[in-house]
């Protein structure tokens, strides 16, 4: 109980000093992008991680940490599962392959039940609260560890009163409940959530290199290699989402976050099902990503089509490339060039790179190239097939050039 408390205190200390939040702007997208103490690079966050560590149980999941790893938490994140994980990893990899077979963890099966009720299974006392890794217009985020396994995360504290005034707690509970039911490597994992009276916690997984907003402005515009691999990533979480009929509808590098190997993690549904008239009062300033077919007045049904995540995705890949959006200008003229499709890519860029912004950036909705068709998409083949055998480590088989056609074998 005291231990609760402590942590109560500790958790509230950390809000006051991060507290720079100005409640008479609850509309505006107040995103302060410099401002933060955000997550910094892998090494940065290890060696600031301030938890005092302890030897801990070994849980009653099939994954128990080596000894080595309970001194040093950050070895421990791929190792350690949270048993709602690893039920969800199993009902993952149960719906991609086929029935478990008796050599995938056959102990586990039969106690780890299918879809877990998350919010009865935490509670604050589970967690040790570290340093804040950010602080978003409704959310405070802290680097947390779960005591029971060490897994380390990030948990999203979020005011309930401050979702009341900013009327938008049917979008945040819009949000836990898509995001819950999301399980691909190119999207942030949200593991559960549990409330206090004041509060909501959120635990989502822990984004060790932070946000690709500050990667980018950083690099200014990022290697084409790099870009096709990001996109191919995109293009793979995007088939995810669009194949539960997801719809994420606010892509942009502020959204994204980068995992400790460097894989990307869409995050922030904040808008993904959501209805039409509550963004356009709280979208000013992020004009920039909205497709054409989202500007027009009294075309409500085009903003649930899974295609404005397509003309998005052209958005990005051009930002990635070019290191600025490709109708940036005043608000005016950048709607205007958004519904005119006007934009010039620069001649730095490929012609395959080009080729394919703009058969993303298509003004008819229809006419916007297809997930499965990016991927295959000679830019992309020709920088990810390798990069992306490397990141899923699936095949093992030999490596083939840029252009692998399937006749000549
Ligand atoms: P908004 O409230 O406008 O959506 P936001 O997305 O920046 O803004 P949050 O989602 O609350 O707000 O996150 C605040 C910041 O905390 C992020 O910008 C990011 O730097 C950091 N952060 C959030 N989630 C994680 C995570 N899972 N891992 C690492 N850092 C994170
Ligand atoms: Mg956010």
């Amino acid at each position: 109980m005291a231990d609760i408390q402590s942590l109560e205190q500790r958790l509230e200390s950390i809000t006051v000093q991060d507290e720079n939040y100005d409640s008479n702007a609850p509309a505006e997208k107040t995103k302060a992008k410099g401002t933060l103490a955000t997550a910094p690079s892998h090494s940065t966050a290890q060696s600031r991680l301030k938890l005092p560590l302890q030897k801990l149980p070994a849980n009653t999941t099939t994954n128990k940490p080596a000894t080595a790893n309970q001194l040093n938490p950050v070895p421990t994140l791929t190792k350690i599962t949270l048993p709602s994980q690893a039920a969800q990893q199993h009902s993952q990899r149960t719906s991609a392959t086929n029935p478990a077979s008796p050599d995938t963890d056959p102990l586990a099966l039969p106690t780890l039940p299918k879809q877990p009720t998350l919010p009865k299974q935490f509670h604050l006392g589970m967690f040790e609260i570290g340093k804040p890794l950010g602080k978003g217009k409704f959310g405070r985020v802290y680097l947390a560890r779960e005591r029971s396994t060490n897994f380390i995360c990030a948990l999203k504290v979020l005011h309930k009163s401050e979702l009341q005034q900013g009327k938008v707690e049917k979008q945040v509970r819009r949000e836990i409940e898509i995001q819950s039911n999301l399980a691909h490597p190119n999207i942030l994992r949200l593991y559960g959530h549990f409330h206090d009276t004041k509060r909501i916690f959120l635990i989502l997984e822990y984004a060790g290199k932070g946000e690709l907003y500050k990667h980018l402005r950083k690099a200014q515009r990022f290697p084409e290699p790099l870009a096709a691999q990001y996109i191919a990533q995109m293009a793979s979480a995007l088939k995810y989402l669009h194949g539960k009929h997801v719809m994420h509808r606010d892509i942009k590098p502020e959204n994204i976050l980068v995992g400790l190997h460097g894989e990307i993690k869409i995050s922030d549904f904040g808008w993904s099902v959501h209805a039409p008239n509550n963004r356009r009062n709280t979208m000013c300033g992020t004009l920039d990503y909205l497709p054409p077919e989202m500007i027009k007045p009294g075309r409500e049904e085009n903003w649930y089509s899974e295609k404005v995540d397509l003309w998005s995705l052209g958005v990005l890949m051009f930002e990635f490339l070019v290191g600025e959006a490709p109708f940036e200008d005043t608000p005016v003229m950048t709607q205007r060039r958004i519904a005119r499709g006007e934009m010039t890519v620069p001649g730095f860029v490929s012609a395959e790179a080009r080729d394919l912004i703009k058969r993303l950036l298509v003004l008819d909705p229809a006419g916007r190239i297809p997930l499965e068709e990016v991927e295959r998409h000679g830019w992309v083949l020709r920088h990810c097939v390798k990069g992306e055998r490397h990141f899923q480590r699936t095949s093992g088989g030999k490596e083939s050039g840029g252009k692998e056609k399937v006749e000549r074998g």
